[in-house]
């Protein structure tokens, strides 16, 4: 704990602007906050950018450093992402802001001007570094972990210092990114915190006051507890344990709170979210595509809208600070807006001569399989805080606005899709409401007008999906809908991983007969029924399901099997019709991956029946036992 340096130095702090005390448009609610709670931003790229000819404007909307407009709006730390060497040997860069020392320098000078404090996080990489990617240095690429470790140390003591000179308050120190299981090239625990060690040595000697963080991406894989007791078994020296976390992938805030509360539980540790984004739009808006956009599938609690972007943030404020020692949240790059405003051609000049991009040609000398290929432009420019054209959004106001609350009338914001069945003998019913996300993120029921659509022609045309637009709020709904035979046999694929309204009568002494769960030994989805046994004629089962309340009509059923080793079988679908068997149609098992589908066509209901359908299996078995799968049920009308 550094407490004593938590409160000095405050002198040169800027001031909010009046303009980002209030807002007429974004909804914001409290959070209790300590007034040294990290609000941070990761604005790396700035240089490469400016450099490029990228304008930043203030509230006033005029141009004005991005710095003291991040101040300005309640940022009170800079994140800064230190590279070795993003440069190939004619000097050209790696791009995504050709994060070497010397731009770290630019940005820390920035930050003291402002009154902001710096966490720079060391990648000990010659680029990026991440989960998937922890690439060593090309310097010290032969070097034995021991001389590693050595050069490691020095490294971080030399650019510390360099950046210290600056005058600005290095607060922090990231001693490795995104390092799960992984960093600098080393994959065995032992080495990697010989190399963290002398990370944290070197922090130590230069900024004795400044906070040391380890950082690990992926709250939702449960391993934060595995990584905390291995630098515990090493003895690290370290103060926070800190973590991504982006909400389309890394699960539930709640997930994450027990993570890291776990860790200060056992290890005593602070927590805090070193990066975090949410998209304000789903397009794109610099010729080069971006990690989310509405065709992404990945959990979107927000809608992709300024007042979405600014919820999730204060959701993830809250959390934190909601954590037993929560001390802040960084948001990753709000700045890295497009560097032009005409074609993919005249951006891809600048990223490529400035580095302005997430990556450059020039970096395949060192990741070819990665960035030698993809190489582009801002893949982030939607989940920026800043406009296109260098504005800042509204969200921007949520740092200094969660401190105070900003409550204003509750409006809709955006319409949620609707996505119905409707069976193809039955009548299209569109919902009278759609669910409206309020600027809270709240749901409420709203009416809808639909347009018109074609009813007699939905039917006609069998099973298809329609998508039907409509009005509710001055904004556009959508439905989806499906027109589909109805089956009406529950858990019909058995994905429910569980028999559920299915039975089985065990008329012999099969071995295995469940619920299995293996996607490439199903005809559809993950689950199936999956039977074996060694012993001869010992698989004899009944596979069924009762199906109440039928209307009177004309049925169909059927259902599919797989299998082999069969010997001489007896398989076949049934239909029973108060307990009487009234039609049986034939099956097999031939070879696996083979499936063969039993129709039984014409079954006639009254009206008060009680109706079972299922299937019988009996072999007497052959090499090491009958085996087989059943998948995929279905019974519906019989048109
Ligand atoms: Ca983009």
């Amino acid at each position: 704990m550094h407490a004593d340096h938590l409160f000095a130095a405050c002198s040169n702090k800027t001031k909010i602007d009046p303009a980002v005390q209030s807002s007429e448009t974004l909804y914001v609610r409290k959070v209790e906050l300590p007034e040294d709670f990290i609000m941070g931003a990761d604005i790396s790229s700035v240089i490469a950018l400016e450099n490029a000819g990228v304008k930043f404007c203030g509230w006033d909307g005029n141009e004005q450093d991005l710095f003291k407009t991040l101040a300005e709006s309640g940022v009170n730390y800079i994140r800064v992402r230190v590279w070795n060497d993003p440069f190939d040997e004619e000097g050209n860069g790696f791009g995504g802001g050709n994060n070497d020392v010397e731009t770290a320098v630019l940005i820390a000078q920035r930050a003291k001007k402002y009154g902001l404090k710096l966490l720079v996080d060391f990648h000990y990489s010659d680029f990026w570094a991440d989960p998937g990617k922890q690439m060593v240095p090309r310097a010290w690429k032969d070097m034995d972990v021991d001389t590693k470790a050595e050069a490691l140390y020095q490294y971080t003591k030399d650019s510390l210092q360099k950046i210290r000179k600056t005058g600005v308050t290095i607060g922090m120190v990231q001693i490795g990114n995104e390092t799960n299981a992984r960093l600098c090239g080393e994959t065995i625990w032992s080495n990697i915190l010989k190399l963290m060690k002398a990370g944290s040595k070197a922090v130590r000697e230069v900024i004795p006051k400044a906070r040391i963080a380890v950082h690990f991406a992926n709250p939702e894989s449960g391993a934060y507890e595995t990584y905390a007791s291995k630098l515990k078994y090493y003895d690290l020296d370290y103060d926070v344990f800190a973590s991504s976390y982006y909400p389309y992938w890394h699960g539930t805030l709640d997930a994450l709170k027990h993570e890291l509360d776990n860790i200060t539980d056992k290890y005593e540790k602070e927590v805090m979210v070193v990066e975090t984004s949410y998209a304000y739009r789903p397009d794109d808006t610099d010729f080069f595509g971006n990690t989310i956009s509405d065709a992404s599938a990945v959990t979107k609690n927000y809608p992709y809208t300024v007042q979405g972007q600014a919820n999730s943030l204060v959701d993830v404020i809250d959390t934190v600070s909601q954590m037993k020692k929560g001390i802040g949240v960084c948001y990753w790059e709000p700045a890295w807006i497009t560097v032009g405003h005409n074609s993919y051609e005249e951006n891809k000049v600048l990223w490529e001569k400035y580095g302005a991009g997430w990556a450059s040609s020039y970096a395949a000398v060192y990741d070819k399989a990665d960035a030698g290929r993809y190489h582009g432009g801002s893949a982030v420019d939607n989940q920026a805080l800043f406009d296109e054209n260098g504005h800042p959004l509204e969200s921007l106001k949520t740092f200094a606005l969660v401190r105070t609350g900003n409550i204003i009338p509750l409006k809709a914001v955006a319409i949620k899709d609707v996505a119905i069945s409707c069976d193809l003998n039955e009548e299209i019913v569109l919902p009278e409401t759609v669910s409206a996300i309020m600027s809270d993120n709240s749901h409420q029921q709203v009416p809808v007008k639909w347009e018109e659509y074609d009813s007699k022609m939905m039917h006609e045309n069998g099973v298809k999906q329609y998508v039907i637009h409509g009005e509710a709020e001055g904004m556009q709904a959508t439905c989806y809908l499906s027109m589909i035979k109805f089956n009406f046999l529950k858990n019909y694929s058995f994905e429910d991983g569980e028999l559920g309204n299915w039975k089985v009568t065990d008329n012999g002494k099969t071995e295995q007969a469940y619920i299995e769960k293996k996607a490439t030994d199903s005809l559809s989805g993950e689950y199936h029924f999956h039977f074996w046994s060694a012993a001869a004629n010992s698989v004899n089962f009944d596979l069924e399901q009762d199906l109440d309340d039928l209307k009177e009509g004309t049925y169909r059923y059927q259902i599919s099997i797989m299998g082999g080793d069969g010997g001489n079988t007896s398989i076949y679908s049934y239909v029973k019709i108060n307990g009487e068997i009234v039609k049986t149609e034939p099956s097999r098992i031939t070879s696996y991956n083979e499936w063969n589908t039993a129709v039984i066509n014409g079954i006639s209901v009254s009206s008060g029946d009680k109706v079972t359908a299922g299937i019988h299996v009996e072999c007497s078995g052959a090499g090491s036992g009958a085996w087989g799968k059943i998948d995929d049920a279905l019974f519906n009308y019989d048109d």
